[in-house]
């Protein structure tokens, strides 16, 4: 937000900005972070672009965890509203070994505007999906002998046969369900975080290779919700030699001082600044996770001349 910008909204909501709460000076049209049912999100692909264009966003990247199931979906329906454009995108949990300075030993790379045909990110996803099925099972043994009746609790939720829905908030909502944990981050706190009982590392895809696999595959690699980019600067400029091209510097849930530090970050790293609320549905609408968004329009352009050079690279690596 602008000098005065802030200003005008300190009259309005000297609240908020006393708090350091992000002000939205208006609806975003944008927003580059957001998952469906087909990873853990509760909405449907058709669902969450539905609900994203009555709230007034006219592009959304849908980014689940591992997967482009939603985005072909919804290319195949060809239902998507008029007025507004999905990029194919993609989350990847990346793991980070040896940094203990990293609270989940991972980091998680956004890939915007990937190609959601290209074969080698495919077989990439689907080595990720396969590794997230098996850390799942270990998650849900564990559960087990803690005395939970987890089996019985995850099938009360929405069914789902693919691996990619299977994360830890899907584990959190059956928590939930027996009266094990109040929320998702409840359950996480107690039970699902590392360091907690039923923690279990992840395997995969690490970061260098994550970034490679999305670029090759001409997509943006942006570090997602990376808080802590200023006290840790050495590890995105690390990843900005491997490849990284963005850092998620709009984030639904960062306060003003946390963008304006990422911010800072992003220009000295010549990053392109990404933003996106990272919708998974479980504790409120899209349109009430949307007001609370602010992704300025002035990061589309410089997004698009980056995805449109990782495509010619491409071409020209072809
Ligand atoms: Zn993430
Ligand atoms: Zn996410």
């Amino acid at each position: 937000m602008t000098a005065a910008a802030a200003k005008r909204h300190a009259a309005v909501r000297p609240d908020a900005v006393r708090l350091g709460a992000v002000v939205p000076p208006g609806p975003s049209t944008i927003d580059l972070h957001s998952h469906t049912l087909r990873s853990d999100g509760v909405l449907t692909p058709a669902e969450l672009v539905r609900d994203a264009a009555a709230a007034g966003v006219r592009l959304l990247a849908i980014t689940d965890h591992d997967t482009l199931a939603g985005v072909r979906e919804l290319r195949a329906s060809g239902a998507t509203p008029p007025g507004i454009e999905i990029m194919p995108g993609i989350e990847i949990n990346a793991v980070i070994h040896g940094r203990p300075e990293l609270l989940e030993s991972e980091v998680h790379v956004l890939g915007l505007g990937v190609d959601p045909d290209d074969e080698a990110l495919e077989a990439a996803l689907s080595a990720q999906r396969a590794a997230r099925r098996i850390r799942f099972e270990l998650m849900v043994e564990r559960l087990r002998r803690l005395g939970f009746a987890i089996d019985g609790a995850l099938a009360t939720l929405p069914e789902t046969d693919d691996e990619d829905a299977l994360g830890r908030p899907r584990l959190a909502r059956a928590l939930i369900a027996l009266g094990g944990a109040l929320s998702v981050e409840d359950a996480f706190e107690r039970w699902l975080s590392r360091g907690r009982p039923a923690y279990v590392p992840r395997e995969g895809l690490g970061p260098v290779a994550a970034i490679d696999a999305i670029r090759k595959a001409g997509g943006l690699a942006s570090l997602a919700h990376f808080s802590e980019a200023a006290r840790l600067r050495r590890i995105v400029a690390e990843l900005v030699d491997a490849g990284l091209g963005g850092l998620e510097v709009y984030y639904r849930s960062f306060d003003q001082p946390t963008v304006d530090s990422v911010a800072r970050v992003a220009r000295s790293l010549r990053l392109v600044a990404t933003g996106g609320s990272d919708y998974h549905g479980d504790r409120e609408s899209y349109a009430a996770t949307h007001a609370g968004l602010w992704v300025p329009p002035e990061v589309e352009a410089p997004l698009r001349d980056a995805i449109a050079l990782a495509h010619e690279a491409r071409g020209v690596a072809a």
